[in-house]
C-alpha cells in the first residue's frame, strides 16, 4: 500500500476546504476504498476521515426523511421511521454485505463505492476503467454479473450498491458541497453510464461532498419491497434485483416505483415500466408486459445472457408479491 496522511474531519467545510489537496480522497467505513488501496488500485495521498461529520437520520416536517452521508448502514436499515414508511430501503440494506461491513459502512460510502468486476481488480487484467484506453477482459471474459443494460464495447461492469437500488426507486436526493457551495443531484443522476469513460463513475465535481440524502415523502412506499436473486444466500452481489412501490386502486395499477440492480453500471430506475403500467390492471399479465418493454433494449453476453429473463421474472413475481393481499414481501 502506497504511504498516506490521515485527517479527521471536524466538520463539512473542514472536510471541503482539506480535500483541495493534491491527491486527497474522503474516507467513510471504508469498507471499499480501504480494500483498493491494499488491492494497489487506488493510491490516495491523503485521507480525510468525513465519518464523524451528518450521522442523524431525521424525519421532516413534509413526512419525508433526511439520513446524514456518516450515517452507518445498520443504523438506516434499523431506523423505526425508514422501516415504517420506506421498507424496501431497510430491506434492500439488509440484504447486502454482511452485519460487520453494514455496521461500518456509510451511505455517503455505500454510494460511491466502485464495481467488484472480477479484471477491475485484477492489476494484470486490461480494463479500461482502472487504465482507460487499456481494453476490456470482461467481453471475452468471465460475464456473469456484468451488464446486460446501459453497456457499452469500453465496460459491462455493474454498479454493486442494493442501498442505491432503493434510493433510485424512491426518488433520492443527494445533497452536495463543494468549494463552489452546495447543490444536490437526483440519485438516478449521480450515478453514469460508461459510454466511452467508464473511468468516470458520477457526476461529482472534484472535491464535492455528499453530506446527506433526502427521501422524498411518498405514501405508498409503505407498500414497498426489494428482491434480491443471488448464488449464495448471503454476503454475494446481485445478479438482479428489484425494489418495487406500488399503488393499487379498484385493481388499477395507480402509481409505482421500480428500479432494478445488478443489471447495469448505475441503479436502473425502469421508467419504462413504470409508464407503462400506469393506468393498468394490477395483473401478472400486465406486469410481464412491462417488463418486457422494459428489458427490450437489454443485451446478453455468454455468461449474463439468463440474466434477461431473470430480471423480468423478478420484477414480475416482485409486484406479484406486493400487490397479494396482506402479503407484502
Ligand atoms: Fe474494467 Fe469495466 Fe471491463 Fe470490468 S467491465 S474489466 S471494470 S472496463
Amino acid at each position: 500500500m502506497t504511504p498516506f496522511d490521515y485527517a479527521r474531519a471536524e466538520s463539512v467545510a473542514d472536510a471541503v476546504s482539506r480535500a483541495g489537496a493534491v491527491g486527497a480522497k474522503y474516507l467513510g467505513g471504508g469498507t471499499n476504498l480501504v480494500d483498493l488501496m491494499r488491492e494497489d488500485i487506488e493510491h490516495p495521498q491523503s485521507l480525510i476521515d468525513v465519518t464523524p461529520v451528518g450521522q442523524s437520520i431525521e424525519l421532516r416536517g413534509d413526512g419525508g426523511i433526511l439520513i446524514g452521508a456518516g450515517a452507518k448502514n445498520t443504523a438506516v436499515a434499523s431506523d423505526r421511521n425508514v422501516r415504517k414508511l420506506y421498507p424496501m430501503l431497510a430491506r434492500a440494506i439488509l440484504a447486502g454485505a454482511s452485519a460487520q461491513i453494514r455496521n461500518m459502512a456509510t451511505v455517503g460510502g455505500n454510494i460511491l463505492q466502485r464495481t467488484r468486476c472480477l479484471y477491475f481488480y485484477d492489476e494484470v487484467a486490461h480494463c479500461n476503467k482502472r487504465e482507460p484506453g487499456s481494453g476490456c477482459d470482461a467481453l471475452e471474459g468471465f460475464n456473469r454479473y456484468h451488464a446486460i443494460l446501459g453497456a457499452s464495447p469500453a465496460c459491462i461492469a455493474t454498479h454493486p450498491s442494493d442501498m442505491c437500488v432503493a434510493l433510485a426507486a424512491l426518488d433520492a436526493v443527494v445533497h452536495l458541497q463543494g468549494a463552489e457551495g452546495t447543490r444536490s443531484l437526483k440519485l438516478v443522476d449521480l450515478h453514469r453510464l460508461p459510454g466511452d469513460r467508464p473511468d468516470l463513475e458520477t457526476a461529482l465535481k472534484p472535491g464535492e461532498l455528499i453530506t446527506a440524502v433526502a427521501l422524498p415523502p411518498l405514501a405508498f412506499a409503505k407498500r414497498s419491497t426489494y428482491r434480491k436473486v443471488r448464488d449464495r444466500a448471503s454476503y454475494a452481489f446481485a445478479l438482479v434485483s428489484v425494489a418495487a412501490a406500488i399503488e393499487v386502486e379498484a385493481g388499477t395499477v395507480k402509481n409505482l416505483r421500480l428500479a432494478l440492480g445488478g443489471v447495469a453500471h448505475k441503479p436502473w430506475r425502469a421508467f419504462v415500466a413504470e409508464e407503462s403500467l400506469r393506468g393498468q390492471p394490477a395483473t401478472e399479465a400486465s406486469f410481464r408486459a412491462a417488463a418486457e418493454r422494459e428489458l427490450a433494449p437489454a443485451n446478453g453476453l455468454k455468461h449474463n445472457a439468463f440474466k434477461i429473463e431473470l430480471a423480468k421474472r423478478t420484477m414480475v413475481a416482485t409486484l406479484v408479491s406486493l400487490t397479494a393481499t396482506g402479503d407484502r414481501t
